[in-house]
């Protein structure tokens, strides 16, 4: 028996006791003193520790199927999913959408109580690799604290949602953004950037809390040597780089994972990839590249560097450290150890000695994955050769394609596990250097396969639930059900709580059995979040938007945009709307008149400026965007000067669709609209592909993300 979670549990308990039976609360809440505010989600993974677990258990695995809806709120934004994770203080819920706005509510009624709207250029949405999309709020003395997709950070008066202030936090003239949840402690604001992929050079802020004034900022990676270094490690960090990395910013992104540890006074913060994706062509000749893939510790007083533990060196498949990072006190060979547990998308599970960075474990979480053959005495991975595929040349089909990206994980101190939405996928990789997609800087070639057979994977390529137990070093259960997209909170009451593409459900913690379940109407992928207020539990979570990996052509657009807050409690009988019925729209195109030569240009063309957001047609006549119309739909082909109109002329500039003059000839225009008339009578005289949604059929779960998907590489951040 693990006795030391156990006695964890029992004090959890007493605490939940006391705050039910004193409803009052304090004016402000400092995160740090959530064990005084058991009733409350004051912070994106309810404490410091972003362990996302609530001791509340008035709704527990006896009970639970007695859950039902208290009140709903629906939410108007359309063209990106809703990641957000409810914040709740005060008995206020406050929440984000697509475009970076943010909504408050009465969290025991569901009044609305203020909207703020940033205003965001819509032009920002093709300067995204990933969506439309927000992850969440910070709450401090009074303030809701957010960033924008501008590269913004916001400030309003919780009561009232009047702006206090409002700094740029990003370098406008780059592709910069924000679509993290700042996290809060001692009045400075922590927060980095997005956009690996876009030429960037990664960073870590603080911010005043107060006044919105930069205190310190940590850089990534280290610049052009000639112009010296900001930080003294940078220049250790550049004995780790070759060639001229600087140019193309090198990447490491901070854009999720940032966890302040009131025990050390650290900030560990989660790096992001490489840029350009193969090390060998951003750093001819090898290194490490650091600090990218890496998780760092940054004193968070002075923004000085502690430690490093690099959890990927040579990084070349978008392996991204920066999922949520969460600290907790485990008893590892009967010694209490406080650590900082992470599950990236590399698909390895790492317990790290929070003081020190040392790795005390590390172990891969899903089978078969073939970027690395193992681990030295240091738990440094020892990279596949075969792997580097900008050195050899021949591309590679990587297992341990996003095994975990950012959907948060969860850790209940009950049971000890951690619950990771876990994929087991599998992507080929081919390095063409300068290779864009979009904007997007990745020197891989998207068409391109590579020259081996696909591998082999056990049971197939999928996406679930799994309860991983950090000491024992192991899966204690999977849970099918489950998936890879969507985010956990687990609480006292001995439950995990996902959702999925059109549900909600909740299993036992201990055993991963689903206990109850509740049709939503639209995608959760974000993290949902437990409260209390006079007596009352409640669950909150966020369902809406893109659905993703498994939504088909045009259904994701078009589909009713059934976004909603939705806030569950024990015997609630609120029920949701009938959905509309629903008539996917029908493919209407002209007849076919491209060329060869004009079909060709208009593929290249499409892939380099189009596939982004309006997804990949090709090979398979299915498309993976949601955020904007598929354009095989579009009405526009029938006029080659209508199609100019909207490509050339910016006439859907308020909807996002920017002029693409500076890239595209008219002759490119026509190509594209020739192009995609092929497309559409391809798929117009093919079987219709499976469909589901909101009013469609109940369709298939999510199709996992192996190695048959689509050809790109789709939701990578
Ligand atoms: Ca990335």
């Amino acid at each position: 028996m693990r006795t030391h979670f156990l006695a964890a549990l029992g004090a959890a308990a007493v605490t939940a006791v006391l705050i039910l039976s004193a409803p009052a609360r304090a004016a402000t809440v400092d995160p740090a003193d959530l064990p005084k505010n058991a009733g409350e989600w004051p912070s994106y993974g309810r404490d410091y520790s972003e362990q996302r677990y609530s001791p509340l258990q008035q709704i527990n695995v006896d009970n639970v199927s007695r859950l039902g809806l208290a009140w709903y709120a629906d939410l108007q934004e359309k063209g990106g999913s809703y990641e957000t994770t409810p914040i709740v203080v005060d008995g206020r819920i406050f929440i984000s959408t697509p475009w970076s706005k943010v909504y408050a509510f009465d969290a025991k009624t569901g009044r609305p109580l203020w909207k703020y709207d940033p205003k965001v250029p819509g032009q920002y949405a093709v300067k995204l690799c990933c969506g439309i999309v927000n992850r969440g709020v910070a709450y401090w003395n009074g303030k809701v604290i957010w960033g924008t997709l501008d590269g913004r950070l916001v400030t309003v008066d919780a009561k009232t949602g009047r702006k206090v202030w409002q700094v740029q936090a990003t370098d406008p003239s780059k592709w910069q953004s924000i679509t993290g949840a700042p996290r809060i402690a001692d009045g400075r604001i922590f927060i980095g950037e997005a956009g690996s992929e876009f030429e960037q050079r990664g960073y870590l802020a603080a911010y005043s809390a107060d006044t919105g004034k930069r205190l310190w900022r940590w850089w990534v990676v280290p610049g052009d040597p000639a112009k010296g270094f900001e930080q003294p490690e940078l220049a250790m960090a550049a004995k780790t780089w070759h060639g001229q990395w600087w140019k193309a910013g090198g990447g490491g992104t901070p854009w999720d994972g940032i966890t302040y540890d009131p025990v050390t006074g650290y900030v560990y913060v989660g790096t992001g990839n490489g840029a350009d994706w193969p090390a060998e062509v951003r750093s001819p000749g090898g290194g490490d590249n650091l600090f990218t893939a890496s998780v760092v510790a940054i004193n968070a007083k002075t923004g000085k560097y502690v430690w490093h533990y690099q959890e990927t060196p040579s990084e070349s498949f978008d392996f991204d450290s920066t999922a949520q990072l969460t600290t907790a006190d485990l008893v590892i060979n009967g010694e209490k150890r406080h650590v900082v547990m992470h599950a990236p998308k590399n698909g390895v599970f790492y317990v790290l000695d929070a003081r020190t960075g040392k790795a005390l474990s590390a172990d891969l979480f899903i089978p078969s994955a073939n970027w690395l053959t193992g681990f030295d005495s240091n738990f440094r991975p020892i990279l596949n050769p075969d792997a580097n595929y900008g050195k050899t040349g021949k591309g590679w089909y990587l297992v341990g394609f996003q095994s975990h990206v950012w959907n948060p994980m969860s850790f209940n101190p009950g049971t000890g596990y951690v619950y990771i939405p876990t994929n087991y996928g599998s992507f080929g990789y081919v390095a063409e250097a300068g290779a864009k997609m979009g904007n997007q800087m990745l020197s891989i070639d998207i068409t391109k396969r590579p020259q081996m057979p696909q591998p082999k994977m056990v049971d197939g390529p999928r996406s679930y639930l799994q309860a991983w137990d950090p000491v024992k070093r192991k899966t204690a259960w999977i849970q099918p059900e489950g998936t890879a997209r969507s985010g956990t909170m687990t609480t006292a009451g001995n439950l995990v709580f996902q959702g999925n593409t059109h549900m909600f459900n909740a299993f036992r913690a201990d055993n991963g059995q689903k206990v109850w379940s509740a049709e939503t109407q639209a995608q959760i992928t974000g993290g949902s979040a437990s409260y209390e207020i006079d007596g009352v539990q409640y669950i909150a979570t966020v369902a809406g938007g893109q659905a993703g990996f498994g939504a088909f052509g045009p259904d994701a657009y078009h589909a009713p945009n059934y976004a909603r807050l939705l806030v569950y409690k024990l015997d609630g009988t609120v029920k949701l709307p009938t959905p509309a019925v629903y008539t996917p729209p029908t493919l209407n195109p002209p007849p076919e008149f491209g060329t060869p030569e004009q079909l060709a240009l208009g593929e290249k063309q499409y892939i380099a400026h189009c596939t982004a957001c309006h997804g990949n047609t090709a090979p398979n006549g299915r498309a993976v965007s949601s955020m904007f119309p598929d354009l095989r739909y579009s009405g526009q082909l029938w006029t080659a000067d209508g199609f100019k109109a909207v490509v050339l002329g910016g006439a859907l500039q308020q909807n996002g669709m920017v002029s693409f003059t500076k890239d595209l000839t008219p002759a490119d225009a026509e190509a594209i609209r020739a192009y995609m008339v092929h497309q559409a009578t391809l798929a117009k005289n093919a079987p219709p592909p499976p469909r589901f949604g909101p009013g469609g059929p109940a369709g298939p779960p999510p199709a996992p993300h192996g190695a048959a998907a689509p050809a790109q590489p789709a939701l990578h951040q």
